[in-house]
């Protein structure tokens, strides 16, 4: 069971939640569920690398395994040096340069932090 938040409005006990919303029905105030979560983490996203340190623009990293490329470009090997990262919400977490590859797009669960 979940606590269900009182009604920011007017305090109110008797609220419920309706898919990604939590509705008053004492003054009908309605607001989205994910509210809470979402002031707990100003700044958006954290990204993390495979040990759990949190990741900024500008670090360097190391591949802590090898990362076969796309269209068979060849294999980023496991120990890599990555200068210089970007942070990025897609579906990979990191934009960088690779000496040698160019342009790449990691994902942060497969780099180390150095
Ligand atoms: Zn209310």
């Amino acid at each position: 069971m979940s606590v269900l938040p009182a009604c920011p409005r007017c305090s109110s006990e008797f609220t419920y939640a309706d898919g990604s919303l939590y509705i008053c029905p004492e003054c009908a105030h309605e607001w989205p569920v994910q509210a809470a979560t979402e002031t707990a983490e100003e700044g958006g996203k954290v990204y993390r690398d495979a040990a759990g340190n949190v990741l900024q623009d500008g670090d360097t990293v190391t591949v802590i395994k090898d990362l076969k490329l796309k269209g068979g470009a060849g294999v980023v090997k496991m120990g890599t040096r990555v200068k210089n990262i970007r942070l990025v919400d897609s579906d990979h977490d990191i934009d960088c340069k690779i000496d040698g590859f160019g342009a790449m797009s990691l994902k942060s669960e497969f780099v180390k932090k150095t």
